[in-house]
């Protein structure tokens, strides 16, 4: 059984998507009960449907953060955090907007895609925390231009801030482990590229095979929240 313990590497690179949420009840894009068999993404995930039809792109995002608010982190999320804590070299880089792994307890996250837990500015970029209250439609409290969920929707540009420390951690990885991820979403799925070009042990945790298997080292082919406690032998230290 392949092991990997994570005091033998400097720079740990963890690479999640939707997979990684799939066992605590947060439904994927792609593949069966995916989101995309029920929505047409242009229709609900895009600032053109957002400019002409705010409701209905309004309404999905609030079903998804009240499914989302019932969802909880599994073992996947908990040991990530968990090693985080013990290990200064792990970044951890999600495309997920769910905030579990924030939930979990991870110190540091890099959201590539955003969160459906944050409205932003559509002038300026501010945000506007709404962990605790409903979507509204609501004007920015500094310039009065509209808000918008802070989504990284189809067409969007991925948050510059974000992509730039994203790709410094992938890279000087050693270790890279993509887990529950389908590695089509660009440029996010660019860093898989990144990282194997880069000489980083590759390891990839997805139930099925995707279109960037042949680049990984490792394939796990176990559901994420028994891959990472079995497969990885934690940094030594106390949280
Ligand atoms: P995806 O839906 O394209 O692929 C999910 C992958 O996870 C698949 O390859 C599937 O085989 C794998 N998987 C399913 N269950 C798994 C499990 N238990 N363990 C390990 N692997 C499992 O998702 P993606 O690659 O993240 O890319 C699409 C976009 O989806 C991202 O941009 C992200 O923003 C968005 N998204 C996020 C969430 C979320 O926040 N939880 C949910 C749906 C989609």
């Amino acid at each position: 059984m392949a092991a990997f313990h994570l005091n033998d590497y400097h720079r740990v690179v963890f690479f999640t998507g939707a997979g990684i949420s799939a066992e605590s009840g947060v439904p994927t894009y792609r593949g069966y009960g995916g989101i995309w068999a029920r929505y047409r993404p242009e229709e609900v995930a895009s600032e053109e449907a957002f400019r002409h039809d705010p409701e209905t792109v309004i309404a999905f995002h609030e079903t998804r953060r009240t499914h989302v608010a019932r969802c909880t982190p599994n073992p996947a999320h908990e040991c990530i955090a968990q090693w985080q804590r013990r290990h200064a070299g792990i970044t951890l880089i999600t495309q997920n907007t769910d905030g579990l792994h924030a939930r979990a307890g991870s110190p540091a996250v890099i959201e590539l895609h955003g969160s459906l837990w944050r409205m932003r500015c559509r002038q300026h970029g501010s945000f506007d925390d709404i962990s605790d209250g409903p979507y509204q439609h609501r004007d920015c409290p500094y310039c009065g231009a509209s808000l918008r969920p802070d989504i990284t929707w189809f067409g969007d540009p991925v948050d510059r801030h974000a992509f730039e420390a994203a790709a410094l951690a992938v890279q000087d990885a050693d270790l890279f482990v993509a887990i529950g991820t389908s590695g089509v979403v660009w440029p996010a799925a660019g860093f898989i590229e990144h990282a194997h070009r880069g000489g980083a042990t590759m390891v990839e945790i997805n139930t099925e095979a995707t279109e960037a298997s042949t680049l990984f080292d490792h394939c796990l082919r176990t559901p994420a929240s028994q891959a990472l406690p079995c497969h990885f032998l934690p940094p030594a230290g106390a949280d």
